[in-house]
């Protein structure tokens, strides 16, 4: 499995600086493989979701090694169609998202998952039967890591419910629209592939009521390991159970329906190590604090998921292990991890965050007028810094400044 070494990471941020994102193509393109080969036996195509991590050339890679692309706004609709995507290897799955966004995805040719009822009757009234869309259901499933990351559950904001599919068939009906696909995404973070398996069934019984149906779309959720030990999804058990399931219902129906992924996690977490460096050791009555030159404000997980990111420190590792409270600088609170077993950390350090590649940077901000970390792909072996570090400028730069 393709990983960059602790020498190669502290090479990298004594060239580049820290704090640092480093993504390591080779690992990409690893994981997405293990997909292909793990739903081989199904018709599968898997749509980067790309909200995990935005960079141009991260997209471009995405593109070079197949994979097609999922976007939750016209703004990364624009950058895959940037990236080099066909608007055909774009799927747009916005949700709460104006009209106005919609019809310009129309223009843009891509393909166009509609989430509710009011959505569903305004584009059925204007585009009729001239453009196929998918439609996002709630299968009413509870999954994932933990409540902000599920999606699938009653309380949810999401998709339409089954329970109205009436409703849904009444506006298919009276405005012709041709519904090519029907999708689910029920979280992140799932390790029960009875939730994929339990969500198909829900999705076969629902293709019943779409005459037009190509596609059903699964989402994603697959989830990756954050430590030693930690379960991952197991694809290619859910891969054999789903094409087993495929067959069987193309039997019953006779109809060959496509299955579509939408991963974010699965392709980049693992690819991703944000480097930092260890500012300040303080003992205190309580613990020892290691505080570092970077906060939630750039990698957010912690703070916001309670994620877990395994820590090490690459700057010293031969040392005795010691207990640490790792913190950021921001001002409030701002741990990355309590308790944390690291070998002997002294100011100048450099600490590695690992599966830092989804969620990471592209939740980033400036918060405390910090500066945005740079970002460095390794790509055949070489190390590219594919984002500069924020400047002072940057932070004034949409700013209008009044006379006062
Ligand atoms: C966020 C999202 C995904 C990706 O989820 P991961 O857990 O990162 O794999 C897929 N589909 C949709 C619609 C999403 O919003």
């Amino acid at each position: 499995m393709p990983n960059l070494s602790p020498a190669q990471l502290s090479e990298i941020a004594t060239a580049h600086g820290t704090p640092v994102y480093v993504y390591h193509a080779d690992r990409i393109a690893h994981q997405y493989n293990n997909l292909k080969k793990a739903f081989g036996g199904t018709k599968a195509r898997f749509f980067y979701a790309c909200k995990a991590l935005t960079n141009i050339n991260v997209l471009k890679l995405m593109k070079k090694i197949g994979a097609s692309l999922d976007c939750v706004s016209i703004q990364e609709v624009k950058l895959g169609l940037k990236a080099g995507f066909a608007p055909e290897d774009i799927l747009f799955t916005p949700n709460c998202t104006d009209f106005q966004e919609y019809v310009e995805a129309k223009e843009l040719g891509v393909n166009i998952n509609i989430d509710n009822i009011s959505i569903l009757e305004q584009f059925g009234n204007k585009f009729g039967s001239s453009y196929p869309v998918m439609i996002r259901l709630n299968p009413h499933i509870m999954a994932g890591g933990n409540f902000k990351i599920s999606t699938g559950h009653v309380d949810s904001k999401f998709g339409i419910s089954i329970h109205q599919i009436r409703h849904i068939e009444r506006v298919v009906k009276s405005t012709k629209l041709k519904v090519r696909g029907i999708h689910m995404h029920t979280g992140s973070e799932i390790k029960d592939i009875g939730v994929f398996l339990e969500g198909l069934q829900v999705m076969f019984s629902m293709a019943e009521h779409f005459a037009d149906l190509e596609v059903i779309d699964l989402g994603s959720g697959f989830k990756v390991p954050y430590q030693p030990g930690d379960p991952e999804t197991d694809v290619n058990s859910l891969g054999q159970k789903l094409s087993e399931a495929f067959k069987n219902h193309e039997k019953e129906t006779g109809r060959k329906l496509q299955v579509w992924f939408e991963p974010g996690k699965y392709l980049v977490s693992e690819s991703g190590y944000f480097i930092v460096k260890a500012n300040v050791i303080k003992q205190t009555p309580a613990t020892v604090f290691v505080g570092v030159n970077s906060g939630f404000n750039h990698l957010i997980r912690p703070m916001f998921y309670d994620a877990y990111h395994y820590i090490v420190n690459i700057s010293n590792p031969t040392a005795p292990e010691r207990i640490y409270t790792v913190v950021g600088n921001i001002c409030e609170t701002d741990t990355f991890a309590w308790d944390r077993k690291l070998h002997e950390v002294r100011e100048g350090d450099y600490l590695v965050f690992y599966n830092a590649g989804a969620y990471g940077f592209e939740m980033s901000s400036n918060f405390n007028s910090r500066l945005k970390p740079a970002e460095v792909m390794v790509i055949d072996g070489k190390a590219q810094l594919i984002r500069k570090r924020d400047v002072y400028e940057d932070l004034l730069r949409n700013q209008i400044e009044l006379d006062i």
